[in-house]
């Protein structure tokens, strides 16, 4: 018989490496409802029209590496390759006039075709973040922050943020015409997948990963020539302005991003301390997205990173499992329940307790408090059980004595005021 096994480039997570997992998420929780930003979910399976919309049919994301399917019903769905397209339709389909500037966060499972790799995978997860009606240079720069200090916060080193502008529409239409010219004269030093872009998407062909192509491209008319006087002051804002924040940034004329919808600034957070999947944040603006698939004229910037590669990046401190608090030994019919009882009662502090449910002896019970290293135990037995009572023994690390208390099960007093003095004290 075959066994069966994930799906290549799906991953599962398992309690100790969770533990990671959920001390960047806390950290990442923390600082985005410090900055006020709320929580959107949307679902993870679309329409498949809104990704083609959205995204841009030439980029590789929708041409190559999108599941889709038609259910039951022969609807075209497509798993969400990102975030920002469903939080888009989501509030499009909410009204956003009535409530027309928004800071909003997402976290969940992405889906990609792609060949996996070290921090590359088919089911990945991103939070990303969009500011949506905001227009001003000020909510590119927060968005730019906000991304930098969660890095910084999760104690990532070695980073690296790349700025780029990619103007507005018309900007971008003046330099099409010139760059179409030059591509049809330099056509045939072109990738095939380039050449097939000149027609459907050439701004895309920028974006190309092929070397012969990028050699190319290097001599190519520049999109940042055919920038408006206001395009280029824009872009000189936020310069400022990242500047008076002390945010350190490089500016990269070919960072264009892997998806149609973006406007004015684009970046990208690069880690050193990541291999060839360096890049940990990207985002930009996106003023014309909610209006092409079907919202009104709403300016927006956002942000995505990738959980996969921040995990590779975070320190190893936020490995460390927390300790047990409290390991409830006990044995008897009439003492387990009474265990359950009490572990039940422990859980209004914030301890760390476990009880035992192996019904095994009490030597092997001791053994497993043991290697877990818990603080303290609790322990009832049929004496106990019969007393209403238990015995609760705290080790001390620092004298090597084991301090030892009996307290009545009623007493909740004397109990609390035991935690407060022996597991509550920071
Ligand atoms: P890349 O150039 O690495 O393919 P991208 O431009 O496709 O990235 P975005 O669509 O901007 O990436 O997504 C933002 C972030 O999500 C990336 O910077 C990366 O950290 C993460 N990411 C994207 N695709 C994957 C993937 N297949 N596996 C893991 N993380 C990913
Ligand atoms: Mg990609």
């Amino acid at each position: 018989m075959n066994n069966l096994k994930n799906l290549r480039g799906t991953v599962d997570l398992l309690p100790d490496q969770l533990i990671k997992w959920q001390n960047v998420e806390k950290i990442i929780l923390e600082q985005l409802s410090r900055a006020s930003i709320k929580e959107i979910r949307t679902p993870i399976l679309e329409m498949t029209e809104l990704f083609i919309r959205g995204i841009g049919e030439a980029t590789d994301v929708v041409s190559k590496e999108m599941y889709t399917f038609l259910d039951r019903g022969e609807r075209s769905c497509t798993l969400r390759p990102e975030g920002t397209a469903s939080v888009a339709r989501a509030l499009i389909q909410k009204g956003i006039s009535s409530n027309p500037l928004q800071k909003l966060w997402y976290m969940g499972p992405m889906f990609r075709y792609e060949r996996p790799q070290a921090g590359r995978q088919r089911q990945f997860h991103q939070l990303g973040v969009e500011f949506i009606g905001y227009q001003s240079v000020r909510s590119d720069v927060e968005i730019i922050a906000i991304a930098w200090d969660i890095l910084r916060k999760l104690g990532i080193k070695e980073l690296n943020l790349e700025i780029n502008t990619l103007g507005d529409f018309d900007d971008r239409l003046n330099f099409q015409k010139s760059f179409l010219k030059w591509l049809e004269m330099n056509k045939d030093s072109l990738d095939l997948d380039s050449q097939n872009r000149i027609n459907k998407n050439p701004l895309r062909i920028l974006d190309s990963k092929n070397i012969q192509t990028k050699k190319t491209l290097e001599n190519a008319p520049r999109l940042f020539n055919f920038l408006s006087e206001k395009s280029h002051q824009r872009y000189s804002d936020l310069k400022k302005q990242l500047e008076i924040l002390q945010i350190p940034y490089v500016e990269n004329y070919n960072l264009v991003r892997g998806l149609d919808y973006y406007t004015h600034t684009a970046f990208e957070i690069t880690s050193g301390a990541l291999g060839s999947q360096a890049t940990v944040c990207g985002g930009g603006r996106y003023d014309d997205l909610i209006k092409q698939i079907g919202g009104p004229n709403t300016p927006a910037i956002g942000f995505a990173i990738g959980l996969e590669r921040l995990i590779l990046l975070a320190g190893k401190e936020l490995e460390v499992p927390r300790n047990t608090d409290i390991y409830i030994v006990n044995q008897g019919l009439i003492a387990e329940s009474l265990a359950i009882d009490l572990s039940r009662k422990l859980r209004n502090y914030d301890l760390l307790v476990e009880l035992d449910l192996s019904g095994a002896s009490f030597s092997k019970q001791f053994k497993k408090a043991n290697k877990l290293k818990s603080k303290s135990i609790i322990v009832i037995g049929d004496n106990e059980a019969a007393n209403k009572e238990f015995i609760i023994r705290l080790f001390d690390k620092e004298s090597f004595e084991n301090k030892e208390e009996v307290i009545s099960l009623e007493n909740d007093i004397k109990l609390e005021k035991w935690l407060n003095i022996n597991l509550l004290v920071k």
